[in-house]
């Protein structure tokens, strides 16, 4: 297990199928979502995607312990009052997880936005041993970096070969819908959907469901089983990742989850 000041890891590391990818260990860092820290907001698509309540931040041992809550609240107030020094702590232990996983012979994954939407590739320089890069992506070019995100925008930009996003579907507001439907139609970004049951997700892996809302229309995307590995970048290009709902989001009815 590695466990840091920004970033952790549970020690488990995950071989991908396929002599492509081997052995990943992923390190993510969980913020507190929206604008639960008071000093900003984190997710600025969650109240257009209607997300919050059932967000993932309060699944598991976060919606168990307060304290866990009040560490993530902590951290993301850091984040705010000092970007600068903030960016520096990463550095530092995304270096120190490289450094972990060398010594465990795997590849390093780090998921930024565990429980945040920031968009990292823009206006977050570092700096690592004395070099300023652009992003924390440029800083680490050995490490492979994936989020999921909402803010479909950041769909159109050119990222860095080693960041993967995954876009975030959510019916809650079929404005949202149709322009998440819209950019994975342009850009052939992959899109997860939240299932309301593993019975009801399983049930469509392999097939291509008919998505349509108001004019815009996502056909011939095949659903895989996302939940199999969360090493997104792993996935094909152009499918629909089919995730089922957990924790709080079972009871999820802004239309976040569907079905
Ligand atoms: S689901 Fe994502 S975008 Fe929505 S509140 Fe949670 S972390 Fe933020």
């Amino acid at each position: 297990m590695f466990k840091s000041k920004t970033i952790r890891s549970g020690g488990n590391a995950k071989t991908i199928k396929g002599d492509k990818f081997g052995q990943y260990e992923t390190a993510i860092m969980y913020l507190a979502p929206a604008s639960q820290s008071l000093m900003g907001n984190v997710c600025p698509m969650a109240g257009q995607a209607g997300c919050e309540m059932g967000c993932l931040s309060k699944a598991g041992r976060a919606g168990m312990f307060s304290s866990i809550v009040e560490a993530r609240i902590a951290k993301t107030q850091r984040y705010f009052k000092s970007r600068e020094t903030f960016m520096a702590d990463l550095v530092k232990d995304i270096a120190a997880f490289v450094r972990y996983c060398a010594k465990k012979q795997v590849k390093a994954a780090v998921r930024l936005n565990g429980t945040s939407d920031i968009q990292w590739e823009v206006a977050h320089p570092c700096s690592r041993d004395g070099v300023t890069y652009t992003s924390i992506f440029a800083a680490f070019p050995e490490v492979q970096f994936y989020d999921y995100t909402k803010i479909y925008k950041r769909a159109y930009r050119s990222l860095p070969s080693n960041y993967s996003l995954t876009l975030s579907y959510s019916e809650a507001n079929p404005a949202y819908a149709s322009a998440i439907i819209k950019t994975a139609n342009e850009t052939g970004a992959n899109v997860a959907v939240v299932y309301r049951t593993k019975h009801g997700r399983d049930a469509i892996v392999g097939q291509a469901p008919w998505m349509a809302i108001g004019d815009e229309v996502l056909t011939s995307r095949e659903v895989i089983d996302g939940d199999e590995t969360d090493m997104r970048f792993t996935d094909p290009r152009g499918v629909i990742v089919g995730l089922y709902a957990k924790g709080p989001a079972k009871r999820d009815n802004s239309g976040f989850v569907v079905g």
